[in-house]
């Protein structure tokens, strides 16, 4: 038997479509072009490939893009002003500071000079908030997209065990929230929990986001689970090159799992265009417009 292939790819064509014609009916009706500013600190080769995928989008989806580039030792007070200045441009809807910054730089202090209406990775206290209180409009990215796939390969998850390893803000906290409002049974894992396999085997919803290359086996997955892989690892390919592997020992879990992401093209593919549909129900709300459902 092999699982279902989660085609995050496509999921991700189909939202990307329906954001740039609601995109496209906003200008028209209204006037009104989302706009999306992206702060890099520094010239990390990393970060700079991520933000110029994410200019790229939001310029093909018709977005008004602002790009802010810094040096690697810039100091905080003027990294602080730009994005105060950005908080206050009313063509700007949305915000990304691409993280991680310098060593020097404090990441905290940048989140609060940070417009929490503008917060499209939704990084901000009071955006973590809201989302804990049911009432969130920009919900963080990689997150949103992993509900949107188990709302498209699985439906209904009330009453499902779920199981999120690890436990950043930028991934693990908000997708256990989400999971938590979807009405699954949700566990927490991270890397002082005890016997994973056993928590992993009972999973019905097994979601990774540690970091650590093909870390979950086959054999703590439940037969017939939906196994959500978030994890990006560069591994040696053998060869002098590199290849991207997950969290998930994918070869031999997609013999055990009901549906399974691969990497890449699962969870990854969804992350830059729910930025796209945050930036979007930004300027909509910003503009007091009734936020579109996609
Ligand atoms: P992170 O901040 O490094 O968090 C890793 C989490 O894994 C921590 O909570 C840690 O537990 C837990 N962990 C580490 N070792 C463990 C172990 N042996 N057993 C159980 N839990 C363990 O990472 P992140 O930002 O959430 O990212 C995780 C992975 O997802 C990375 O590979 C990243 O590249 C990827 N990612 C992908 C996307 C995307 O767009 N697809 C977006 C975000 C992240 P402690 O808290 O106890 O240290």
């Amino acid at each position: 038997m092999t699982g279902t292939l989660i085609d995050g790819k496509a999921s991700a064509a189909r939202l990307r479509e329906k954001i740039a014609a609601t995109t496209a009916d906003l200008k028209a009706a209204h006037g009104l072009v989302p706009g999306l500013a992206t702060v890099l600190v520094g010239s990390d080769p990393a970060s700079q490939v991520y933000v110029k995928n994410k200019r790229k989008t939001a310029e093909a989806l018709g977005f008004n893009s602002v790009h802010v580039e810094l040096p690697a030792d810039v100091a905080q007070d003027v990294l602080l002003d730009r994005v105060r200045a950005l908080s206050n441009d009313k063509d700007v809807h949305g915000i990304l500071v691409q993280l991680p910054l310098p060593k020097h730089l404090d990441e905290n202090a940048v989140l609060d000079a940070l417009d929490p209406a503008k917060d499209v990775d939704a990084l901000t206290p009071t955006n973590a908030g809201l989302l804990l209180s049911g009432r969130a409009i920009l919900k963080s990215c990689t997150p949103a997209g992993v509900m949107l796939l188990l709302k498209e390969y699985v439906g209904d998850i009330s009453g499902m065990e779920a199981l999120v390893i690890g436990r950043s803000l930028l991934f693990g906290k908000p997708a256990a929230q989400l999971l938590l409002a979807a009405n699954a049974t949700v566990t927490m894992a991270h890397s002082r929990s005890r016997d994973l396999p056993a928590l992993a085997r009972r999973a019905d919803i097994l979601v990774a986001a540690i970091g650590k290359p093909e870390f979950v086996k086959a054999d703590w997955i439940k037969p017939g689970a939906t196994v959500i892989d978030v994890g990006i690892n560069r591994v040696d390919a053998g060869d002098g090159k590199t290849r991207l592997v997950g969290d998930v020992d994918y070869e031999a879990a997609k013999a055990v799992a009901g549906a399974i992401t691969p990497v890449p093209g699962g969870v990854g593919a969804m992350t830059i265009i729910c930025l796209m549909q945050n930036t979007l129900l930004a300027a909509c709300a910003q503009n007091g417009l009734p936020l579109p459902k996609f």
